[in-house]
């Protein structure tokens, strides 16, 4: 085993190996690219994700959730019809749900990461 990785929220954190490990990286090659995705090398390929992504994922799809919410709600009182509503609101709930699970894998990295003296805010 090597030298154990600094915490980095800019680099691939693998949920497995709990641990900055040697990635390999796959671009998309459509040409509305997502991000690229970046396999963890050390135990055969988990996908890994990059925390600060994760962190600015929460913060996007809580936007998104209020923002939907919100059309939901405006919707149905504009066109008094509930169908409105509905939609947005399951848009909303989907991405409470995104802005919760991007929260939880960055909050593992951080928790790990403060154990490896990350310094943070
Ligand atoms: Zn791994």
């Amino acid at each position: 085993m090597g030298e154990p990785e600094k915490p980095d929220p800019s680099k691939p954190w693998c949920p497995k190996c709990i641990g900055h490990t040697p990635f390999e990286k796959r671009e998309s090659r459509h040409a509305d690219a997502p991000p690229p995705s970046f396999y963890c090398k050390h135990c055969n390929g988990t996908k890994m994700y990059l925390p600060d992504t994760m962190a600015l994922g929460k913060i996007i799809s809580g936007y998104a959730g209020v923002a939907c919410m919100l059309m939901g709600i405006g919707g149905a009182l504009i066109e008094n019809d509930l169908k409105a509503f509905y939609w947005f609101g399951g848009l909303g709930l989907a991405s409470f749900f995104m802005s919760w699970w991007a929260n939880r894998r960055f909050s593992k990295w951080r928790g790990w990461a403060k154990e490896n003296d990350y310094p943070g805010d």
